[in-house]
């Protein structure tokens, strides 16, 4: 379980372009954080900083009260899920999900446990043995999350995880993730350019532009009162 605390972050990337001007926001334990904004606003790079993939430029990053900026990505105890989902494609899905948990040299016995425990949750119990080219998308996306739920991690990121599936699909795996979530109560960054997702999935969204935040609310504050012309237009409220 983490807190998040995003205090006056800013990032430069060497070429000189401000990706993130000044990002400030609290993130509590357990709460399911939505950012969105059109492409090219800084939401990956957001995400990338809080996963430590990307550093910060200036400013301070925090998770439970502790200063994380030079801290390693594999010492935050974050797990990260991608739009491509990047399988290993000669091992099951057991194998797949299980192989950050080999990798920390946990005994097979707790390996097994976790596994088939996040393969109940993610309905892929039947496919344990398949390797993922004999897998449907909506399955592999699946698989790809359950490698992040086995390592029981302080807080999933998520950047755009459904948007290589069809409209369908991704509408029965956005609600999937909202229980997963919910049940986990897992802190947990959700990053998505569609305007959908965003007022239907998260306990309260970030709306983005240009790497500065437009707005923070409850998708009932954005919609009843969206602070500027870009966030009402953006997610398509009345005024
Ligand atoms: P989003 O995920 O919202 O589409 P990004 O965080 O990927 O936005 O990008 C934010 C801005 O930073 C964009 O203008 C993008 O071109 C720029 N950017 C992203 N990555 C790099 C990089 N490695 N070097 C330079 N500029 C980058
Ligand atoms: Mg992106």
């Amino acid at each position: 379980m983490a807190e998040i605390v995003l205090d006056h972050v800013v990032k430069r990337y060497p070429d000189g372009s401000l990706a993130v001007d000044d990002f400030s926001l609290e993130i509590a334990d357990g709460e399911f954080i939505i950012l969105v904004g059109p492409s090219g606003c800084g939401k990956s790079t957001t995400l990338n900083m809080i996963a430590g993939l990307e550093d910060i430029t200036r400013g301070e990053l925090r998770i439970d009260g502790e200063v994380v900026n030079d801290k390693a990505p594999k010492d935050r105890d974050i797990a990260m899920v991608f739009q491509s989902y990047a399988l290993y494609p000669h091992m099951t899905v057991f194998e797949n999900m299980a192989f950050p948990l080999v990798l920390a040299r946990v005994d097979k016995e707790t390996i097994k446990t976790k596994v088939d425990e996040a393969a109940e949750m993610l309905e892929l119990t039947q496919h344990l043995e398949r390797k993922p080219a004999n897998l449907s998308g909506g399955q592999r996306q699946r698989v790809a999350m359950g490698r992040a739920i086995v390592r029981s991690p302080k807080a999933f990121l998520m950047d755009e995880p459904l948007s290589n599936l069809d409209a369908k699909l991704r509408v029965q795996m956005r609600t999937q993730v909202a229980r997963i979530q919910k049940s986990l109560g897992t802190t947990t960054v959700y990053v998505t350019h569609d305007q959908t997702e965003a007022m239907t999935l998260g306990d309260r969204v970030v709306v983005m532009r240009g790497g500065v935040v437009q707005q923070v609310g409850t998708p009932t504050e954005l919609y009843e009162h969206p602070r500027n012309l870009f966030v009402g237009g953006f997610i398509g409220s009345p005024s």
